[in-house]
């Protein structure tokens, strides 16, 4: 396994961060995640554009180009021979001695790696996601992809105690996303709806593409927030990232929703979304 780390690909057994590099001491970094299917990278540039966001809310400088992080990504997938999987790129403020403030003149620490999954066929996505809900207990930066990922961790392990995909999280009554992932409904008269974007959620990706494809297949899509007791209620739930891409959510807190299988209108998103990757050059 090949990954890179400050310029360099090198193999993971030798690959190593400093003690005191700031991602480590403070979760002073940022992260993005990109999907490949079929050797090509997915939605690739809407992913490093809001790495430049993200990165550029906490003041670290972006590292590379477009131009340039593509390449090293493109380099990453190609020596790790990935079909199908994902690429992390992880960007800390740097190596210095503790202490809270900026440090001055350090250079951002840089981290990339490949995981193998099956992204297209998915036995998760026949059968649809379980999820629970659980108080979210984050900060008010959601909209940053901050590698702060306490909440999330701890939100995640309870679905994994409850043996279940995720955790939709929930604020005021209202679900803001999954632990990892963004939450959508479809009411029983065909809409399809998903919180609005502010500083309580992540601005997903997957969610601006599937609105998308959802527009251009003439199907309704409304931005509000929605209750725990509407989503039990609908007529389907799913999920959407890009390491899940349109996941069908069948259950909430154990109460189906729906017929509790994966239905028609998730279905066709994720087919949708799939066509999307298929016509993705390479
Ligand atoms: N919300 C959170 C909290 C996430 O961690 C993720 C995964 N990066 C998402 C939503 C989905 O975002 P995307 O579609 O860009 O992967």
């Amino acid at each position: 396994r090949i990954v890179f780390v400050n310029g360099s690909f090198v193999p993971y057994e030798e690959a190593s961060i400093p003690i005191m590099d700031r991602g480590f001491l403070f979760a002073d970094g940022i992260y993005e995640v990109s999907a490949v299917i079929d050797g090509k990278l997915i939605d690739n540039e809407a992913h490093l554009a809001r790495l430049e966001r993200s990165l550029g809310e906490i003041s670290i400088k972006n590292p590379y180009t477009t131009a340039q992080w593509i390449e090293l990504e493109k380099e990453l997938i190609k020596r790790n021979n990935v079909r199908e999987g994902l690429v992390y790129m992880q960007v800390t403020r740097g190596v210095a001695e503790r202490d809270f403030a900026f440090p001055k003149g350090v250079e951002p620490t840089v981290v990339m790696f490949t995981q193998e999954k099956a992204m297209r066929a998915s036995s998760a996505a026949e059968a649809g996601a379980a999820v629970i809900t659980v108080e979210d207990l984050r900060w008010k930066r959601r909209d940053i992809k901050s590698v702060a990922l306490l909440a999330q961790v701890l939100a995640k392990q309870a679905a994994a105690e409850a043996g279940v995909a995720e955790a939709w999280m929930v604020e005021d009554g209202k679900v803001t996303e999954g632990g990892s992932s963004t939450s959508f409904i479809i009411t029983r008269d065909g809409t399809i709806v998903t919180r609005q974007l502010s500083n309580a959620l992540l601005p997903g990706i997957t969610r601006k593409t599937v609105m998308r494809l959802a527009e251009e297949a003439q199907l309704r899509v409304e931005e509000r927030a929605f209750s725990v007791e509407e989503a039990k209620a609908a007529a389907e739930a799913f999920l959407t990232s890009a390491t899940s891409l349109v996941m069908p959510v069948v259950t909430i807190d154990g109460h189906p929703v729906g017929d509790g299988k994966p239905g028609p209108l998730v279905k066709r998103l994720r087919e949708l979304y799939l066509a999307m990757a298929d016509a993705t050059p390479a």
